[in-house]
């Protein structure tokens, strides 16, 4: 049995209450202000005496958070009225997907483009075969997914052209989006949505699994131009076919009713704070402050272009994998969480999502010199 003070303990203290700072690359950490409300009102949904999670999805209760979360991401992205913007099942693989499924049929030839980044765009490219023509246009897989490769012309009778906003497993991230006329650029922005201010306009869709910045996962919050609509294979489940999904208001069936709240929450707070050109000042202020101490140590390595470096997912080496256990290890005693890099890379790796603290970095920083000065 867990202590009554453990049970009441803050969400970024640990069961001694000491201030705990999570750096997972996802799920990952949320705004402590929503976390408290959450906690709040989980059992009594304001006064209904109900939890949000117990009431219908068709309840003006619930209805009113979906608006509110639709309008709140409208309202902070500056999305046009040509957009709309839709929660789907599935979180930000099932889009790998949902994406083919609702744009091939747009193009005879259907022909669809990828840019290989890193292991989700690879992975995203695979998905794609099973609907369409793949053709993976530009890759940076030679060189280890240590920059985001060039793109060259390309067929300009394709259905879209996708790209992985920023590749959280290697730590990139596109600084400028391809120009790709008339060709829909898509764009998983799972690890990175709402974290900078970006131009939706650029994008023909935009998706993101919830769980980095947003909320919890098995949601992604899929941004779609209207004049895409009305393609999708026959074969494509209507909770996965974005037309129908636009037509019911995301609610062709029963959807993560909880999730969409915390989603809500979190814009809310994003609000209050001052935006997203806010959160973007942060989270540059953030990854520079990390980067600035990788770069002036002779003991961590950083192999990413630094032109390309990712402000959510900062990827670094120790001289060994002993060596890496042992910061990991050390650094978790320390209250320093989730930093082992992918296990497909291995290394560190710091994710530094909106919820993340100047603080949390701050306390990084200082375990990285001290580990450091310990080696010596
Ligand atoms: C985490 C992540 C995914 C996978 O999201 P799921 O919700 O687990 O399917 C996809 N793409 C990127 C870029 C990610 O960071």
């Amino acid at each position: 049995m867990r202590t009554v003070q453990a049970a009441l303990a803050q969400p970024t203290r640990d069961d001694a209450g000491r201030r705990v700072h999570n750096f997972s690359p996802g799920p990952a950490t949320l705004a402590e202000p929503v976390m408290q409300q959450i906690r709040e009102e989980l059992l009594n949904y304001r006064g209904l005496g109900a939890s949000i999670m117990e009431i219908s999805h068709r309840s003006p209760e619930f209805e009113a958070v979906l608006d509110d979360a639709v309008g709140l991401f409208r309202e902070l992205t500056g999305l046009s009225a040509d957009y709309c913007v839709l929660f789907v099942h599935g979180g930000g693989r099932m889009q790998f997907a949902a994406v083919p499924m609702n744009l091939v049929g747009r193009v005879a030839s259907r022909k669809t483009l990828y840019v290989e980044s890193g292991l989700f765009a690879a992975t995203a490219a695979q998905s794609a075969a099973a609907f369409g023509e793949v053709q993976v246009v530009a890759s940076s897989k030679a060189t280890g997914f240590d920059r985001i490769p060039e793109v060259p012309p390309f067929d300009d009778d394709a259905a879209y052209l996708h790209i992985t906003a920023n590749n959280t497993v290697h730590g990139t991230q596109w600084r400028q989006f391809p120009d790709t006329g008339g060709v829909p650029l898509v764009a998983d922005v799972t690890s990175e949505l709402l974290a900078r201010v970006v131009d939706y306009s650029r994008f023909g869709v935009a998706y993101g699994g919830m769980q980095k910045n947003v909320g919890p996962a098995g949601t992604a919050i899929v941004v779609v131009r209207k004049d895409l609509l009305g393609h999708a294979l026959p074969s494509t489940p209507a909770p996965l076919n974005y037309t129908e999904m636009e037509r019911a208001g995301s609610l062709v069936n029963t959807p993560c009713t909880f999730n969409i709240y915390v989603a809500k929450l979190t814009l809310q707070w994003l609000k209050e704070i001052g935006g997203i050109t806010e959160i973007e000042r942060r989270n540059r202020a953030k990854a520079t402050l990390l980067y600035q101490c990788l770069d002036a140590s002779g003991f961590y390595a950083t192999s990413v272009r630094p032109a390309d470096r990712s402000m959510m997912n900062v990827t670094f080496r120790l001289p060994s994998p002993r060596l890496t256990e042992q910061f990991v290890d050390q650094a978790h005693a320390e209250g320093l969480y989730a930093l082992a890099g992918h296990r497909a890379v291995g290394g560190v790796r710091a994710s530094l999502y909106n919820a993340m603290s100047l603080d949390g970095v701050q306390a990084l920083v200082a375990f990285l010199r001290e580990f450091e000065r310990t080696q010596a």
